[in-house]
């Protein structure tokens, strides 16, 4: 018989944000798959959990998945935990899940603390429809994608950052949001956790002083700026000059006005090069 893979959320500060379930299968299984062992020895010491390490990590994911799933499959049990939170969300994890399901492994997630549903659920913004960004990306195109999603879009947004890029990340905000409420969750389940609600511009000025963990909660596009901004009220000349201005190349452009008009890319190609 196969074995089970588990996926067992762990604490993101405070050692008590785990569940009983979650330490039971820490107790049971074979072996605990993690990406950092030293930090989960800690978690483990804490209550007292034996058991044998492996290391599963970003750099190592393809490699240690293969040698997991020969595990599984001869009928061992694991848990796969990351550093802090869900493995997987913003964590390594994907790969062996991927090849698990295709093995017919069963897969079991165990449900515990994520910094992205606690940022929400405090930030007092809108969850009734929400988006998880992760980490904006760093290549400067995809990265300006990203930001005119958030721009555009009408579902509150979450977005994961390291302290020392957050200062450039509220800069490039400040540059396409007008007057949207914006969020930062700092040090959740910790002594100083926070939520500062305060203005982009504030925030900016203020950064260098804010220390921690961080995670950032913007609203979904307003009302007023849904009818003031709609794209689609433009003429085609103005919607083309507002992505231009923006520093897409014709290619984009077209693209996206296709996409927000709901037309084919062609017939806007033809309107720009007769
Ligand atoms: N797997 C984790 C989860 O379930 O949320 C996320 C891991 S990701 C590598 C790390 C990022 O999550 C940090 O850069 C920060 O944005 C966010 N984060 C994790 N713990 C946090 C905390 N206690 N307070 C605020 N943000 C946190």
């Amino acid at each position: 018989m196969k074995g089970t893979l588990y996926i067992v959320a762990t604490p993101i500060g405070n050692l008590e944000d785990i569940t009983l379930r979650a330490l039971r299968i820490l107790k049971e299984v074979d072996l605990i798959a993690a990406e950092d062992t030293r930090q989960t020895l800690k978690l483990l010491n804490h209550y007292e959990i034996s058991k044998p390490l492996i290391s599963y990590h970003r750099h190592n994911e393809e490699v240690k998945s293969d040698i997991l799933i020969e595990k599984l499959n001869k009928g061992e049990n694991i848990a796969l935990v990351s550093d802090a939170g869900t493995p997987g969300i913003c964590d390594p994890g994907e790969e062996i899940i991927k090849k698990s399901i295709k093995e017919e492994i069963p897969v079991i997630p165990i449900p515990g603390a994520c910094a992205m549903i606690n940022a929400l659920i405090g930030s007092g913004l809108d969850t009734k429809e929400f988006e998880f960004m992760g980490f904006l990306p760093l290549n400067k195109k995809t990265r300006k994608e990203k930001l005119l999603e958030i721009k555009n879009s009408n579902k509150t947004i979450i977005i994961y950052e390291a302290p020392h890029k957050m200062k450039n990340t509220l800069e490039d905000l400040n540059e396409i949001l007008e007057n949207r409420k914006i969020v930062l969750a700092r040090e959740l389940t910790k002594i100083h956790e926070e939520f500062i609600r305060k203005d982009l511009k504030e925030l900016i000025e203020e950064i260098d002083n804010i220390k921690g963990e961080m995670i950032l909660i913007i609203e979904g596009r307003t009302k007023l700026e849904k009818e003031e901004n709609s794209l689609n009220k433009m003429s085609l000349e103005e919607h083309y000059k507002y992505y231009e201005n923006l520093g897409l190349d014709k290619k984009e452009i077209i693209k996206k006005i296709a996409k927000d008009r709901n037309v084919s890319k062609n017939e806007i190609y033809m309107k720009f090069t007769k």
